[in-house]
């Protein structure tokens, strides 16, 4: 694990968090890791997470990126996830915090490619990955897929990448055992309603009726990220818009599995864009359980300005989209009974699908970790590190995360693509 060491800060920093989720709880909780500590406020408008994206999200966690950013910051998120690495940090934060059981899965992801540049993309990727030290994936040609996976209809398979570090966990626990852990260590707000800057720089702000001044302030509104910017007189906004993704919940019987005991089918993402991941292992005993979603096309986005308090399931989609596509890969889906769906917000980057992180370049101490376009969840350890290395440092030290400032925006050839965005 690449640890942070705890900073020794000159003096204590003021800090606000807008935004209690993923972003929000990791940031502070990496702040805490300095000494002596920041006084942290967290101004979380719902503390029933009712439309927070992490708790409605499929709770992913893959090393299978195409930009070396983003393999770094989900690796980092595995060993947070996975290992012990996130009752660490809590211990640090708070030596009487309760450990978190985040129920991790490690069922893998698999990436599968129908297309000779769908395969050639999977090499280079990989390639990339192995190189960060994602030690444990590999590439499955043509009938490999099909041995591996033998519910899986490959006939117009080229090659599957199969990662099996990665895997899934519980986001409600991550949310709630951070917030209670953190909890004695923080001020906490509700309802941010005023800001006021002078000379670029954001002085007070008026959370739950009052003024508080601060040095630094953190947008980790998610899919509501102009909801803080829209506050601050003549500063740019953030290409992010809210875009829904709906989760359907199926049972099915008769999903042959390779292993007498105990298979975790992975996270499988066909190449239809449709993906599916099991909720539990396959036995001969016990029939599966699975989640599934798909990326709508870009005519098909629900309106982007609805209001994200809207979480109504797309319920067309099952049977117009995703059913036909899965009976397609696997026979045994022919017989799925849908047992429950719901619905969250992407916080979607219009532009290029990659995290914004970094200081608005209009408004000099605030401190943007926003647009992560459906990875932000497994992204969160690391871009709450990188908060607090921007708090301390006005740099990042470990992750290299440059590239995402708001300002690539208007620069010539400034964008990044993600060739791995689900
Ligand atoms: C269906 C679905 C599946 C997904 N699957 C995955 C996955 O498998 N893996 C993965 O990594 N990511 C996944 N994501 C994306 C992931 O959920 C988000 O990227 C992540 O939650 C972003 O974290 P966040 O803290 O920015 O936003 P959130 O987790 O949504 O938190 C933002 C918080 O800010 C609060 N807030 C908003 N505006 C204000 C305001 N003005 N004042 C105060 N508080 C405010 C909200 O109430 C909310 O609690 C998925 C998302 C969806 C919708």
């Amino acid at each position: 694990m690449r640890r942070s060491t705890p900073r020794l800060l000159s003096s204590s920093p003021n800090i606000c968090i807008v935004g209690g989720g993923a972003i929000g709880l990791s940031s502070a909780l990496h702040l805490l890791q300095s000494s002596p500590s920041p006084s942290i406020t967290l101004v979380e408008r719902d503390s029933t997470y009712r439309v927070n994206s992490a708790v409605l999200s499929a709770g992913g966690v893959r090393s299978q990126f195409s930009l070396k950013e983003n393999v770094e910051c989900s690796l980092y998120g595995l060993e947070v996830f996975k290992k012990n690495g996130l009752n660490d940090l809590l211990k640090k934060a708070n030596p009487s915090a309760s450990p978190v059981d985040l129920q991790f899965m490690n069922g893998g992801y698999l990436f599968l490619s129908s297309t000779p540049s769908g395969s050639s993309c999977l090499t280079k990727n990989l390639k990339l990955q192995k190189s960060l030290g994602a030690a444990n994936t590999e590439l499955l040609h043509g009938e490999e897929v099909g041995r591996e996976f033998p519910y899986l209809n490959t006939e117009d398979l080229r090659m599957g990448c199969y990662s099996k570090d990665d895997g899934w966990f519980d986001p409600y626990s991550f949310l709630m055992g951070v917030r209670e852990g953190i909890k004695p260590r923080i001020r906490e707000g509700k309802k941010l309603t005023e800001i006021e800057t002078e000379n670029n720089k954001i002085t007070r702000m008026k959370i739950d009726g009052e003024w508080q001044a601060f040095d630094f302030v953190v947008n980790a509104t998610g899919a509501n990220a102009n909801s803080v910017i829209d506050k601050i007189p003549n500063i740019r906004r953030l290409p992010v818009e809210a875009r829904k993704r709906t989760i359907f919940h199926f049972k099915c019987k008769d999903v042959p599995h390779p292993d007498p005991t105990s298979h975790i089918p992975p996270l499988t993402v066909d190449p239809s864009g449709v993906w599916y991941r099991s909720t539990s292992a396959l036995t001969s005993e016990s029939s599966g359980d699975f989640i599934c979603g798909c990326t709508p096309t870009e005519d098909d986005e629900q309106d982007a300005e609805r209001h994200t308090d809207d979480i109504d399931p797309d319920y067309s989609l099952w049977e117009e989209v995703i059913w036909p596509k899965l009976y397609e890969r696997c026979e045994a889906f022919g017989g799925a009974k849908v047992l429950n769906q719901w619905a969250g917000w992407y916080e979607y980057n219009v532009k290029d699908q990659n995290g914004i992180v970094g200081f608005h370049p209009d408004c000099s101490n605030l401190i943007l970790a926003n647009g992560f376009s459906g990875h932000g969840l497994q992204q969160s350890p690391a871009v709450g590190r990188a908060v607090s290395e921007l708090v301390e440092d006005g740099k990042f030290r470990t992750i290299d995360l440059d590239r995402f400032k708001f300002e690539r925006f208007e620069e010539e050839g400034g964008l990044i693509f993600e060739e791995g965005i689900v």
